[in-house]
């Protein structure tokens, strides 16, 4: 079974994906959690140049950057995981591509797609949480948390809109892998909403 959160920054998604890691564990589930950008030795090198360069980078070049990070990734990390049997839970993966590279950096959201998919070789999520939030509630969290520099900071409020859109968007085009939740709530209902559904996809 694999799990992805998606999200803007401040949505609570590293905190969802924990407390479902934990429950699953409680279980005698085998888990596994991971990341992207860089859930692997080389996307960490790849997470440092995208995170690191941001808004250096031509658009392009981002968005294949990701796309090496996320092909490395799945084949190395992801596939095998799941042929073990294990439980994935995963923050961030190619919706995020086309939420960020694709509507943020207003490249084709398409493209950005077909571009993912053949550097994962097709692989989907059984379930995709997404933790909706407007970006200045997302903004006053991180704040709140005291969480350093960049973030939310290094792109335009119109970025962050255009963002939150387009995870909308693509929540709505494919509702069967999709949970959609309103991150406002509070974290244990939130929990409870996500338990639920993976429960549903659990034998
Ligand atoms: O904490 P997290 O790993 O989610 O942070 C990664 C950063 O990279 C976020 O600020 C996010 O905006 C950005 N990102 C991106 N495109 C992606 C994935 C993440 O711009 N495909
Ligand atoms: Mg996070």
């Amino acid at each position: 079974l694999w799990v992805t959160f998606e999200g803007g920054d401040g949505t609570g998604k590293t905190t969802q994906a924990t407390l479902l890691e934990t429950w699953l564990r409680e279980q005698g589930r085998s888990v596994v959690r991971t990341r992207e950008p860089g859930g692997t030795e080389v996307g960490v090198l790849i997470r440092d140049i995208v995170l690191h360069h941001r808004g250096e980078v031509a658009p392009r070049a981002e968005a294949l950057l990701y796309a090496a990070d996320r092909a490395h990734h799945v084949a190395t990390f992801v596939r095998p995981a799941l042929e073990r049997g294990d439980v994935v839970i995963q923050d961030r993966y190619l919706d995020s591509s086309v939420a960020y590279q694709g509507a943020g950096r207003v490249l084709d959201a398409g493209e950005i797609r077909d571009l993912s998919l053949w550097a994962a070789e097709g692989a989907l999520p059984d379930v995709t949480v997404l933790l909706d939030l407007d970006p200045a509630s997302a903004r006053a969290r991180l704040d709140a948390a005291d969480k350093p520099f960049d973030r939310l900071e290094a792109e335009k409020s119109e970025f962050h809109e255009r963002v939150r859109a387009a995870f909308l968007h693509l929540a709505d085009a494919e509702p069967a892998r999709y949970l959609v939740l309103d991150a406002a709530l509070p974290a244990d209902e939130l929990a409870a909403a996500i338990r639920s559904r993976v429960l549903s996809h659990l034998s």
